[in-house]
C-alpha cells in the first residue's frame, strides 16, 4: 500500500525528478511537467556533499553519478597574489557517512541526464514543454492540475518543485518568497588544470570569494562571488571581459581559468538569494519542496542537498503509509525544515561576515557545526 496512487510534479530540477524515481519505483503513476523544452544543455557545474550523495544511492543513481564526476576530499584556502599560495588545508567531515566521498563536483548537464534517465526508467512520464498554469482543489482527496492551460487530470497531490520563482507556491496562496542578500556570482566552466584536486577558496582580493570546484578529470567550474550589480542584457563578449578583469588579482591555477575565458569559455551571472517557508509547506494535496520551499547562499553548497533530502524524506513518507494526513504532514515537516532552516541561516551567516569584512567570525567552527548536523541522516 501506498499513501498515493497518481502523482503529478511540477518541475525535472532534482527535487523533482528525485521525488519521481521514489514514487514510480514504489508503483505510483507520476507525471512530471516541465515548463523548458527540453533539458538545458549549457550550465556551469555543482559540489555534492555527502548526504546528497547518500540521497542518490538511495535512488539508485549512485553508480552512475559516481562516474560521471569527480570524487574529493578536503578544501583548500589560498591567498590572492601571482603565486596564489596555499595558506590552509582544511579536513572535511563526511556528512553521508563512510561509504562516500566527503564531496563531489559533477556538470550540472550530467547530473540532470542521469536523473531524468533514472526517472523513465522506473515508469515515471516526463513531459517538456508543460507549463503548470493552476489548479483546481478537490474536497480533501485530490487536486485536478492544469498544463498550458488545459486538465492533465485528477491527481492525489502535486509536489510543487518548480524552483526558486515557484508558481505552485503562488497558486496555494504562500506569500513567502526569495529575498536577494547582496552578493552575486560569476561562474564558467572550464578545464581542469592537473593541480586542482579539490575545491579551493581564495578569500581577499577585488571580490568577496573567489574559487573552483573540480567536476571531472577534464573539466571544473570557477567562480568570483561580487557586490550585487545590475548585469541584466549584458552581452557574452562583456561578462567575459568582467570576468577576466575581476579574476587578475588571483595568479595560479587562476592563469588556466583566464586562458580559457579569452579562448571563448561562457561566463553567467546570478544573484544569490535566501528564504524559508515557515511550516506548513502543504496546502491539502499540494505541497512544495525544494527551491520553491528555501534557498540559500551557496556559501556550504547545501542548496541541491537540501532539495534531494526533502524529495527522500516526502516520498519515503509517501510510499510507507496508507493514507495522506495530517500526521503524515507533521512527519514531514518535523524531519525537513529545521535541517532546511539551519543551512539556510548557516550559510546567509557565513555570506554577512564576508559582506561585513568580518575576518574575526568563527567561519570554520559554523561550517564544522552544519556538517556535524548533516552527517546525522534526514
Ligand atoms: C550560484 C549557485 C550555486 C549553487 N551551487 C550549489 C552547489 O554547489 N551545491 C548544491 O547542493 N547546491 C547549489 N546551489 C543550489 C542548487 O542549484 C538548487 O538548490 C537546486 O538546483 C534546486 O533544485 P530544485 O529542483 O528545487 O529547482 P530547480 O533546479 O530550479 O528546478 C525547477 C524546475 O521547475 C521548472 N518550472 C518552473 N515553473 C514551472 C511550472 N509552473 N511548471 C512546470 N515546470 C516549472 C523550471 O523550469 C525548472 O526546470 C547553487 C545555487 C546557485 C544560485
Amino acid at each position: 500500500m501506498t499513501a498515493v496512487n497518481k502523482v503529478a510534479i511540477a518541475g525535472s530540477g532534482v527535487a523533482g525528478l528525485a521525488s519521481a524515481i521514489q514514487l514510480a519505483k514504489a508503483g505510483v503513476a507520476v507525471d512530471v511537467f516541465e515548463l523548458k523544452p527540453a533539458l538545458s544543455t549549457r550550465g556551469s557545474g555543482i559540489s555534492l556533499q555527502g548526504n546528497a550523495l547518500r540521497v542518490f544511492d538511495a535512488l539508485g543513481a549512485w553508480d552512475d553519478i559516481r562516474a560521471a564526476g569527480y570524487p574529493f576530499e578536503g578544501l583548500n584556502l589560498r591567498a590572492p597574489g601571482p603565486d596564489a599560495p596555499i595558506v590552509a588545508e582544511l579536513p572535511d567531515v563526511k556528512t553521508g557517512g563512510p561509504d562516500y566521498p566527503a564531496a563531489m563536483g559533477m556538470p550540472r548537464v550530467e547530473l540532470a541526464t542521469i536523473l531524468l534517465e533514472h526517472a523513465r526508467a522506473a515508469g515515471a512520464r516526463v513531459h517538456f514543454d508543460s507549463k503548470v498554469t493552476s489548479i483546481d482543489a478537490r474536497a480533501d482527496d485530490g487536486v485536478e492540475v492544469f498544463v498550458n492551460g488545459d486538465s492533465a487530470g485528477v491527481y492525489d497531490l502535486l509536489i510543487g518543485a518548480d524552483g526558486l520563482n515557484s508558481g505552485v507556491r503562488d497558486l496555494i496562496g504562500i506569500d513567502t518568497k526569495p529575498e536577494r542578500n547582496g552578493m552575486g556570482i560569476w561562474r564558467t566552466f572550464v578545464s581542469r588544470p592537473a593541480d586542482v584536486v579539490r575545491s579551493e577558496l581564495y578569500y581577499g582580493g577585488p571580490v568577496y570569494i573567489a574559487g573552483y570546484t573540480p567536476t571531472g578529470e577534464d573539466s571544473m567550474y570557477a567562480f568570483l562571488v561580487e557586490k550585487a550589480e545590475d548585469r541584466i542584457g549584458i552581452s557574452d563578449e562583456e561578462a567575459t571581459r568582467i570576468m577576466l578583469d575581476e579574476s587578475r588579482a588571483y595568479g595560479g591555477p587562476w592563469n588556466d581559468i583566464r586562458a580559457d575565458l579569452e579562448a571563448g569559455a561562457h561566463a553567467n551571472y546570478t544573484w544569490f538569494t535566501k528564504h524559508v517557508v515557515p511550516a506548513p509547506w502543504n496546502r491539502g494535496r499540494v505541497v512544495i519542496i525544494g527551491d520553491a520551499a528555501h534557498s540559500c547562499p551557496p556559501t556550504i553548497a547545501q542548496g541541491a542537498a537540501q532539495g534531494l533530502e526533502d524529495a527522500f524524506v516526502l516520498t519515503e513518507l509517501l510510499t510507507t503509509r496508507d493514507h495522506v494526513d495530517e500526521s503524515l504532514w507533521d512527519e514531514f515537516h518535523a524531519r525537513r525544515l529545521p535541517r532546511a532552516q539551519a543551512v539556510v541561516e548557516a550559510s546567509s551567516q557565513l555570506a554577512q561576515w564576508q559582506i561585513d569584512g568580518n575576518r574575526e567570525a568563527d567561519a570554520g567552527g559554523l561550517i564544522f557545526g552544519i556538517a556535524q548536523k548533516m552527517a546525522q541522516p534526514a
